[in-house]
């Protein structure tokens, strides 16, 4: 079975499994998902379940429409719903005596290093104490900037920080088609996807749905995350009664298989970086260092991108401006301008204070 041998396996729910299209609570769904989950559970499988709904049941109870609402509104309203959300796993998973914790997470938590271990401690104790972490979004408190604004990409970051070797999307659709299978009737379910870039060449994948954030672009990021982190991920249509029985045994699904990926853990976490907080591009002869294992160096670099501060997650681009790799900067972009093109020799006298000699080390980098 597909899921066989995943030991930690991250589960996604979106907004319109947890309230329909005419705002009634689907607690038959979910009665029957935790069921589902109680399965995976008795065969010592460590389950997270990262679950949207906030805001819809804070617009539920509050009377209020989705679109209509400004940022800071919908924070407050996030947080009415918020309670609503854990009230209704908790009442509907203790029936099944499965033990739920709330786990609310920014992007901040988890594109800081010292933050994401700490999440990971985290996960890891409430696994041992056979809890049940449910995670979302701390909408109440991330702005736009700093926000992650789907649960997608959350629930990749999130299964690459609890090491998980699947990740389930599930949505209100079977997977990824060719085209929007709303608009077309020839859309054809793509039930594989090994290599992201060569497969899904030249196709675009817009369109939302009414009460979640994502649609299937950030999907694909979060596929682009898992399989550079080395976890499967699953797109499966949730709507159906004890939706991961259902899609495993129907095979109507797309898998997006991982790299395997020996990377360790911090390089991981490195790779798979949500926000990127600027760009370096970089010569020829900087490029083919980097192919052999090297650092980067200030001297090899041409142009700086963003604003980034020391120990930043940046991407190293060539001329082209394909990337190549990412790591995490030594160096302000501040102060990479002041030295870029320079050997690294003269960066103490062009800085005015001693300082590394590599602007990315290659323990910080990774190849893409
Ligand atoms: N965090 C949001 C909520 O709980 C949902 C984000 C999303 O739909 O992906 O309402």
């Amino acid at each position: 079975m597909l899921l066989k041998n995943s030991k930690v396996i991250v589960i996604k729910i979106g907004s319109s499994l947890i309230v329909d299209k005419q705002k009634t609570i689907r607690n038959k769904w979910l009665t029957a998902f935790a069921k589902d989950i109680k399965k995976l559970k008795s065969k010592n499988q460590k389950v997270v379940i990262v679950s949207s709904g906030a805001i819809a049941l804070g617009c539920k109870k509050m009377n209020y429409n989705k679109r209509n609402l400004k940022l800071d509104k919908s924070q407050a309203i996030a947080s009415i719903g918020q309670i609503e959300l854990m009230n209704l796993f908790s009442k509907i998973f203790s029936k099944h005596g499965l033990n739920i914790s709330q786990i609310l997470l920014t992007l901040e938590d988890t594109e800081e290093r010292r933050r994401s271990l700490n999440a990971k401690r985290t996960f890891e104790n409430l696994f041992e104490l056979n809890f049940i972490p449910i995670v979302n979004e701390n909408d109440t408190i991330a702005t736009s900037e700093i926000k992650y604004g789907d649960n997608d990409r959350l629930a990749s970051r999130v299964a690459q920080i609890t090491n998980a070797d699947t990740l389930i999307l599930l949505s209100d659709v079977d997977g990824l088609y060719d085209k929007n299978p709303k608009l077309y009737k020839d859309a054809k379910l793509i039930k594989k996807v090994e290599n992201l870039n060569k497969d899904l060449k030249n196709k675009t994948f817009k369109g939302n749905n009414e009460l979640g954030s994502g649609g299937m672009n950030t999907k694909i990021e979060a596929a682009k995350i898992c399989q550079l982190s080395g976890c499967n991920m699953i797109i499966a249509n949730g709507l159906h009664l004890n939706p991961i029985e259902t899609f495993t045994k129907s095979n109507n699904f797309t898998l997006f298989v991982s790299k395997t990926s020996k990377l360790d853990a911090r390089k991981k976490w490195i790779i798979s970086s949500v926000s990127p907080k600027g760009e370096l591009i970089i010569d020829d002869g900087a490029k083919k260092a980097l192919t052999n294992g090297k650092s980067l160096l200030a001297a090899g670099i041409k142009q700086v991108i963003g604003k980034f501060n020391k120990g930043d997650h940046i991407k190293i681009l060539d001329k082209s401006k394909n990337e190549i790799a990412r790591g995490l900067s030594s160096f302000s972009s501040e102060e990479v301008n002041k030295i870029l093109g320079h050997h690294s020799k003269e960066i103490k006298d062009i800085l005015g204070y001693i300082s590394k000699s590599e602007v990315v080390h290659k323990d910080d980098m990774v190849k893409v």
